[in-house]
């Protein structure tokens, strides 16, 4: 059925369109999601169904978001659609929490991501966390590498931070490019975040650890005596158990925190410094 599909679609890189054809893959994708009966499953970009039709296999409904009306033409035609519930909609711009009091309850989104937008939408996602049960998203190999990286690896930066800071990730699948149709020259990895439930990182404002860690990471190899001293004298830092020597690409997550929360605190004084 993928391969008949193909003929009638052209893939247009702008929206990522790299669809699986793996049958296998396919296969350990789904199990990985492991979809039960009661809940509410959204899917980013169906595409040709290589996700969509096990899918529906194992539910009664699906809602899918698509930017592809030509796609969503295809769809159509398949004998699960009766099974979905359709966006025709940009995921960049679409709203999570309604679908939550649309009755639809916590949501568990997953997709093999266009790769133009994975990390914004991620970043996006993360501003309608309270709604997300989890989240199960095939991307490319250095946006994985990105979430879960560890202070002192090279992948570590911002996004390892905030990422870090809403969920727990898990990589659960390396993929092949072979296993896309058309090949895509980068690796793939399919990850899971699930939110926190007892989280260990505390801010009182998330947006002042983007803020710092914005700032900290524009100049990864600077001392943070250096990089940070618009926000915090020497001093401070010291005081905070935070060796002014160190760059950003050295400080833990909770320290981040620990940064934030101090700014949190005397932010009047010092954010009309910058
Ligand atoms: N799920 C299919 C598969 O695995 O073969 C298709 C995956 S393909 C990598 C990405 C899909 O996301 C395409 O169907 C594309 O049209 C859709 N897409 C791209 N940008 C989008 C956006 N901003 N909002 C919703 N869907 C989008």
């Amino acid at each position: 059925m993928i391969m008949k599909s193909f003929y009638k679609h052209l893939p247009i890189k702008r929206y990522g369109q790299n669809f699986l054809i793996n049958k296998n893959t396919i296969q350990s994708i789904i199990k990985q999601i492991n979809p039960k009966l009661k809940q509410t499953l959204v899917e980013i970009g169906p595409g040709l169904a290589a996700l969509t039709e096990p899918m529906c296999m194992l539910l009664d409904k699906l809602i899918v978001i698509e930017i592809d009306s030509n796609l969503l033409k295809l769809l159509k035609k398949r004998s699960f659609y009766s099974k979905l519930i359709v966006f025709y909609k940009d995921a960049l711009t679409f709203n999570y929490i309604d679908l939550f009091y649309q009755n639809h309850g916590l949501i568990r989104i997953f997709g093999n991501l266009p790769y133009n937008i994975s990390t914004s939408l991620i970043l996006y996602l993360f501003q309608q966390i309270t709604v997300v049960q989890d989240m199960n998203f095939m991307l490319q190999k250095e946006v994985a590498e990105r979430l879960v990286a560890c202070p002192g690896n090279k992948s570590y930066g911002r996004l390892s931070i905030i990422s870090q800071y809403y969920c727990s990730i898990k990589v659960l699948l390396n993929i092949s490019p072979k296993d896309f149709w058309p090949i895509p020259k980068v690796y793939s990895v399919f990850v899971n975040l699930t939110p926190h439930i007892n989280s260990p990182y505390f801010v009182y404002d998330v947006n002042i650890l983007s803020l710092i860690t914005n700032i900290a990471f524009q100049n990864r190899r600077k001392m943070l005596r250096h990089s940070l001293n618009k926000l915090f004298s020497e001093k401070t830092l010291i005081k905070l158990e935070i060796n002014p020597e160190l760059r950003a690409e050295n400080i833990s997550i909770l320290q981040y925190c620990k940064l934030s929360n101090y700014l949190h605190k005397t932010r009047n004084r010092i954010l009309k410094k910058i």
